[in-house]
């Protein structure tokens, strides 16, 4: 199967783009969230990153948008927007909520946009689901962001999506653990920065009781 060409369906990933867009803001529900998409190409250089694009693809989008700076600004905020639906509904998930109508409605919007553009294409004697050459639409990077919130939402792997316990980060990922106890997005980041916290706080008791 020609990697990051098209993507396939039914093969498991070791993680889902959905979740990685929703990971390009840290701190979602803070007033200056670490922004990674600053720019339409910045959404473009990320898809292309993921395997969402081929590099031609990402060059004729890039290409496009420098021709219709207007609607590439109009697509980044729409990819914003989106990306807050995605994460609601993720996070209401993992903390065992519902999520709410109006970001399950937003979602079928998309959905429902998205899916005529899917095609079955033949590969390496097999087939797989892909997308039509639409090289002129500015929102192709949501496609597949659409698609893969649909096969998440409808897979046995929800019940592992979970969002990191730091406050600073809120990233989501998938909890493979055995008991699905991770607490982190990463052990060496977030899970470090609250040990050390932890740690802080219980030596300033100490300091305080002994003083
Ligand atoms: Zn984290």
């Amino acid at each position: 199967m020609g990697a990051g060409k098209v993507e396939s369906s039914a093969a498991e990933p070791r993680t889902f783009v959905c979740l990685e867009f929703a990971n390009t803001v840290s701190n979602h529900r803070a007033d200056n969230p670490g922004e990674k998409l600053g720019s339409y190409a910045d959404l473009v250089h990320w898809a292309r990153k993921l395997e969402v694009l081929t590099d031609q693809e990402a060059e004729g989008l890039l290409e496009a948008a420098s021709r219709k700076p207007a609607e590439a600004e109009a697509v980044l905020r729409k990819a914003k927007a989106l990306r807050e639906t995605i994460f609601n509904i993720f996070s209401s998930v993992a903390h065992g909520r519902a999520p709410l109508r109006p970001d399950l409605a937003i979602l079928n919007t998309e959905f429902a946009r998205v899916m005529p553009y899917q095609q079955i294409l033949q590969e390496d004697g097999g087939f797989l689901i892909g997308w039509q050459n639409q090289s002129g639409d500015l929102s192709r990077p949501l496609w597949t962001v659409v698609r893969c919130t649909s096969n998440l939402l409808t897979s046995n792997e929800l019940g592992r999506v979970s969002e990191c316990d730091s406050d600073a980060c809120t990233w989501l990922f998938i909890d493979r653990s055995k008991n699905a106890s991770r607490k982190w997005c990463d052990m060496g980041t977030c899970g470090n920065r609250a040990k050390s916290k932890r740690h802080y706080a219980r030596m300033h008791q100490q300091e305080a009781a002994e003083g």
